[in-house]
């Protein structure tokens, strides 16, 4: 099957006995055992649901992997993840996803575990950053909110050199543009709430991996730290899945106009796109992508200019988060990165002219209407 297909019909034969076309909701917390020592497929809602195995099953198939594992949040994925690698040393992305960055450095460094953070598009710097100790190399690509790429087959190519596991956060492209596993990674993280929800109403997060080993250690974790993924939200997220391909194509397309708008104001010092073909990974992004997404940051000329914006955007919603059907803007400064410490954020680029947007579905006319009078002097 193609990927629109599996979109709607990865896990047809998990129907119930009554023919439903949807996965209901499963909305129990346990199950009857038809016997003594007879027990039936499913036990307890925190180990396994009918409505949340039917979407790890999607998921897996639309990352080609051997499993996927659904929790309440992208955070909740990522922290299970991390439980595999205690006491052990991870090499990150420097330019990563604010929460992702606070877990490392104020929670997982705290329980003894070390990390060194690069830029993942650099492979000979990650190498020389390799120890006796190290355990993973964790690249968010395209990240965020810098469009940072790192070359996923170079990167697994490195990782299995050392005998270290590749994770992919595979957010901001989702399958339908990047398939990690395909490329050499051995764990794909998503934040569901982003774009495979794609609706802006449910929190969700995925960890997929390649081996049915790896995934019985993540299961492990999931089903003991507990942060499962709950009925009505796997309803909701496989409802989201189902347009993906067409809010992506949507999405692709009104981004590639808009970034190109913010190219040509003289306002804007600096537009951060993968899609653009100065973009400095350009060609990687040709070779393991199928397309660029909708995320795009910029500078502007100055920290009113930028405050300006925010308050005059109308169709836009100042918003944290990204990936679903209304655009967004947000100031990262203030928001996703406000934990960065402050010359750290200056050094990178995210300072008080820096906005980053996530452009949704909507006619692109009304979106590069809105950002002109937003701009206007
Ligand atoms: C949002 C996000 C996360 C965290 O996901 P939540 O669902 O908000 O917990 C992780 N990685 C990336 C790239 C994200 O954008």
């Amino acid at each position: 099957m193609e990927f629109e297909t599996l979109c709607l019909h990865a896990d047809d034969n998990k129907k119930d006995e009554w023919g439903t076309l949807t996965m209901p909701v499963c909305q129990s917390a346990t199950f009857v055992h038809k016997g003594v020592g007879a027990p039936s497929e499913y036990s307890y809602s925190r180990l396994s649901n009918p409505t949340r195995a039917h979407l790890e099953n999607t998921v897996a198939r639309l990352e080609g992997g051997a499993a996927a594992v659904a929790f309440s949040s992208g955070m909740a994925a990522v922290t299970s993840v991390m439980k595999l690698f205690i006491g052990g040393h991870i090499i990150a992305s420097e330019d990563l996803y604010g929460g992702s960055l606070r877990l490392f450095r104020n929670v997982n460094s705290a329980e003894g575990m070390s990390f060194d953070f690069a830029d993942t598009g650099d492979i000979a710097r990650v190498e020389s950053l390799i120890n006796k100790n190290t355990r993973a190399i964790y690249a968010e690509t395209p990240s965020n909110p810098l469009m940072q790429v790192s070359d996923i087959s170079a990167l697994a190519h490195l990782a299995h050199k050392h005998n270290l596991l590749l994770i992919v956060d595979n957010t901001f492209l989702t399958p339908y543009f990047q398939r990690p596993l395909d490329l050499g990674a051995d764990i794909v993280i998503h934040s569901g709430t982003k774009y495979l929800g794609g609706h802006n109403d449910t929190l969700a997060g995925f960890a997929v991996a390649k081996s049915q080993n790896l995934a019985e250690q993540i299961i492990y974790y999931a089903k003991t730290i507990g942060a499962c993924l709950a009925p009505l939200d796997c309803f909701l997220i496989e409802r989201g899945i189902k347009t993906l391909p067409l809010r992506m194509d949507r999405i692709n397309d009104n981004a590639k106009k808009i970034a190109a708008w913010l190219r040509e104001r003289k306002e804007v010092k600096k537009v951060y796109y993968v899609g653009f073909e100065d973009h400095a990974s350009y060609n990687v992004s040709l070779k393991q992508s199928t397309g660029f997404g909708g995320m795009i940051s910029f500078e502007v000329d100055s920290k009113e200019l930028a405050e300006n914006i925010l308050r005059r955007i109308k169709i836009f919603q100042y918003a944290e988060s990204l990936g679903g059907a209304e655009s967004l803007i947000t100031y990262p400064m203030l928001q996703t990165h406000a934990d960065v410490p402050k010359d750290e954020r200056e050094r990178r680029g995210i300072n008080d002219r820096f906005l980053r947007i996530s452009v949704g579905i909507e006619n692109v006319k009304d979106l590069t209407d809105d950002l002109r009078q937003a701009f206007r002097q």
